[in-house]
């Protein structure tokens, strides 16, 4: 592992090395006490640092510093958040090299891929920067006797707790219209790959957002994300990671009733019709699941092919796949690093023999990639003739790993498409429009793309149904969580009211 943008992450994360990585609280970095644990460099296995859990005192200070700072942040008019979050967005853009060395060094994300998340960080901000004045902005529903209107107001201070695997642009997702809406925000992000928040918080000082509202704290989900979850005066939690830990959150926050937003896990379908572009659809498909490094919730990690042109399809992505350049995230020529920690190597590499005691054939890779740099590197890997009713079929992996299966006709392929728990995308390749309405309104599905891999625009809804999900990001759909929505009756004065009593 080697290059200058290496030595440049190393640099940056240089200046919270000297201590273990603790907190961002009240516009202001914090030592903090807590607990210590090891933050690894996935591609080399090396420690890098060590990040904080917060104590109990800590957090409640995180919490204590949203909650003061809601009331101004909230009264500050839309013009002058948009003015601010565009402003944030300037510094991110300005900075983007440096925050995607960071997710290459922590993260273990490849250059190529995280130079544009940067930039997709600054894009949310932007995006609701420019909604931001008319976030409050309600609906008139006149009766003849009354005039009904509604207004939204921020729903107060809020947890935004991210996973690691890509931990910029998601947090900026879930920060973004958070910070438009009028909430104060306390982030926790994942206790593998912490380092960029650390980036976001004091890049969005440097632009000028008032103190105490977005607050970092660092550590273990168990500790720091469950005390974040129970507190009383935090009044919504987004949440990205896993379905089971969406579970956890939602029994946490039930004693105060927290309103909850969810984008977890995903098992998701590449649905490939005889009829479709075939070139494309390869293409899509591989993308779809080894970009990111397979660590991606919207990966195509399921692909199903018509029985008709499976066999030369599949030969086609076991070439490809065996060809996909595996090594140093920093090399901008790599596509798949290493990933993320030895607990979840040891989870995607415990598949290979689950799939084959399942039945299922290797046609690429299937083991650790010996010589890789000594990091936590798994082989691009393709199971093929899989059915339904198998693990590699039914669980999320989360790494390069791609299960492939025949279907014989459009119910067969409904059919083995939505035989998952969960919900989240779901890909269609086919050219004929009739075929391509009646499979997407089966999908069991949050989003689906026809003829494309995952291509975001913002002002649509982003998420997932089934165990992949509770709510909706983009556009106004993330205001309607980050506010409240009131409705005020005024009455014409020209009905009549029943006199009781008279
Ligand atoms: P995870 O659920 O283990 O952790 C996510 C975050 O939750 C971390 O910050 C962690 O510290 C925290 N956490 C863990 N237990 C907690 C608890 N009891 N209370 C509060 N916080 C807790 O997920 P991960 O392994 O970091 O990320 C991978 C998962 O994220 C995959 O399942 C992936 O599909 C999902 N994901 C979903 C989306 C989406 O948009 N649907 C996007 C990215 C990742």
């Amino acid at each position: 592992m080697s290059g200058n943008r290496r030595e440049n992450a190393l640099k940056t994360i240089g200046a919270f090395r000297r201590e273990p990585l603790g907190h961002f609280v009240g516009g202001a970095a914090v030592n903090g006490a807590g607990a210590v644990s090891d933050v690894l460099e996935p591609a080399t296995g090396e420690v890098l640092g060590q990040v904080r859990d917060a104590t109990i005192d800590e957090l409640n200070d995180a919490v204590g510093a949203a909650k003061s700072a809601f009331p101004a942040w909230a009264a500050t008019s839309g013009d002058k958040r948009k003015a601010i979050l565009h402003r944030i967005a300037d510094l991110i853009e300005e900075r983007a090299d440096q925050i995607a060395e960071v997710e290459c060094l922590d993260a273990g994300q490849c250059w190529r891929f995280m130079s544009k998340a940067a930039v997709r960080g600054a894009e949310n901000f932007r995006y609701f920067a420019d909604q931001a004045p008319s976030a409050a902005d309600g609906q008139s529903l006149p009766t003849a006797s009354h005039l009904n209107f509604t207004t939204r107001s921020p729903i107060g201070p809020v947890a935004v707790i991210t996973p690691w695997n890509t931990p910029f642009m998601l947090s900026t997702w879930k920060i973004a219209p958070a910070l438009a809406a009028g909430c104060t925000v306390v982030h926790k992000p994942a206790e593998w790959s912490p380092y960029s928040a650390r980036l976001l918080v004091e890049i969005a000082h440097e632009a000028g957002l008032p103190v105490g509202v977005l607050n970092s704290v660092n550590g273990l989900g168990e500790t720091t994300g469950k005390r974040l979850t129970e507190h009383p005066d935090i009044k919504a939690v987004a949440f990205v990671g896993e379905s089971k830990t969406g579970s956890a959150i939602m029994r946490q926050g039930s004693e105060t009733l927290k309103r909850v937003h969810f984008e977890l896990g995903g098992k998701n379908p590449v649905v490939v019709f005889e009829d479709a572009d075939l070139d494309k659809a390869l293409d899509a498909a591989i993308f779809m699941i080894y970009s990111l490094n397979g660590q991606r919730c919207t990966s195509s990690s399921r692909l199903l092919v018509q029985r008709s042109i499976y066999d030369a399809f599949i030969a086609k992505a076991s070439e490809r796949v065996k060809k996909l350049k595996v090594g140093d995230p920093f090399d901008p020529a790599t596509e798949v690093g290493p990933l993320i920690h030895p607990r979840h190597f040891n989870k995607v590499a415990s598949y290979a023999e689950i799939a084959v005691n399942d039945g299922a054939r290797v046609a690429a890779g299937g083991a650790p990639l010996a010589g890789a740099g000594g990091g936590f590197f798994y082989q691009p890997t393709l199971y093929v003739d899989a059915d339904t009713s198998m693990r590699i079929a039914q669980e999320e992996i989360f790494g390069p790993v791609l299960t492939a299966m025949p279907f014989d006709d459009e119910a067969d392929a409904i059919r083995k498409a939505n035989d998952v728990q969960y919900g989240l995308t779901a890909y269609l390749w086919t050219n004929d429009v009739g075929r391509a309405l009646r499979v997407s309104r089966a999908f069991e599905a949050g989003m689906v793309w026809v003829n494309s891999e995952n291509v975001r625009h913002l002002p649509t809804p982003f998420g997932g149904t089934k165990a992949s999900g509770i709510g909706r990001d983009g556009g106004d759909w993330s205001f309607d969580f980050y506010m409240e929505t009131k409705n005020v009756a005024l009455a014409y004065g020209s009905h009549s009211i029943q006199r009781l009593g008279v």
